[in-house]
């Protein structure tokens, strides 16, 4: 994405740009998986020497704390973001744990009657949990040896 724009989101944020947090949210916004902060920092730390994975933790949370990013899913034992704030669903694979992206497919939710006055609806985030092509057929191979290890006892 065009750094001149990159900058004016963060000014528009009252975030001051620095050359690392340029770096940092540059990284964010122009990929699909979903990086945890360990990852930016590791792809980084050859253009900065000086950069810190704190830094990176850091710089994060005040992007998304500023609506610049978001943050993604339950599952993982280290945060992981998202540049994209477009809606869309998250796809998350629950054994090698990637998180792909859905979009264009519209989803909506509406409130029962009962709750239609007592809540208003703004946004949502949708992450539907799985197995990815790779897992799948992995678990398939192992459950396949299973059985066939187990055939001859039978
Ligand atoms: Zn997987
Ligand atoms: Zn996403």
């Amino acid at each position: 994405m065009d750094k001149v724009y990159l900058v004016k989101l963060l000014k528009d944020k009252e975030l001051q740009v620095t050359p690392q947090r340029l770096a940092i949210f540059e990284r964010l916004v122009d990929r699909k998986d979903h990086p945890s902060a360990e990852m930016i920092y590791t792809e980084l730390t050859r253009e900065f020497p000086s950069l810190t994975l704190v830094t990176v933790y850091n710089t994060l949370q005040k992007l998304e704390a500023s609506g610049l990013c978001c943050k993604v899913n339950p599952l993982h034992s280290s945060a992981r973001y998202d540049g994209n704030l477009d809606a869309h669903i998250h796809l998350i694979c629950s054994r090698c744990e990637q998180v792909l992206d859905l979009h264009d497919v519209p989803f909506s939710v509406e409130l029962p009657d009962s709750l239609a006055d007592a809540f208003e609806v703004r946004s949502h985030r949708v992450n539907l949990f799985g197995l990815c092509k790779t897992c799948h057929a992995e678990a398939a191979t192992v459950s396949g040896d299973r059985k066939s290890r187990k055939a001859p006892s039978a």
